[in-house]
């Protein structure tokens, strides 16, 4: 994450989500509170609340991990490679604020064959509000 980023949404972030956005860290399989999330809605940036997945792009990888197949739009992730942990993978931050995401695979769904493998902790879910 930028510097200046780093200094103006850490004090808003609880220590897991500081860990994976700043750190870079990675959440426990299976433990994100949005892994089983079905609802409608926007999953936007935990730190600066870039608009980053949609529910319609997420599906289920089995990994443990929420999943999806393409970002909300063009200028919401940005990739990178990480040759981290002797492995060269794409990393895919936030394009705002640039913090660590998770990292992006190709061997996910139709139309795209990506699979963008994000962390929880890096989001939070707004609900769509459903029309009365
Ligand atoms: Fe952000």
């Amino acid at each position: 994450m930028k510097k200046k980023n780093n200094e103006k949404y850490r004090k808003n972030l609880t220590p897991q989500q500081y860990h994976v956005l700043i750190e870079k860290g990675t959440e426990k399989p299976f433990t994100g509170k949005l892994l089983y999330n079905k609802k409608s809605g926007i999953y936007v940036c935990a730190a600066c609340g870039n608009n980053l997945f949609s529910s319609d792009k997420k599906f289920d990888s089995g990994t443990g991990w929420p999943s999806f197949w393409d970002a909300v739009n063009k200028d919401s992730v940005k990739k990178r490679i990480d040759t981290s942990l002797g492995m060269k993978r794409i990393e895919v931050t936030c394009r705002r604020c640039e913090g660590h995401l998770g990292h992006v695979f190709n061997d996910g769904p139709l139309p795209t064959k990506q699979r963008y493998c994000i962390n929880s902790a890096s989001l939070n879910f707004k609900e769509k509000r459903k029309k009365r």
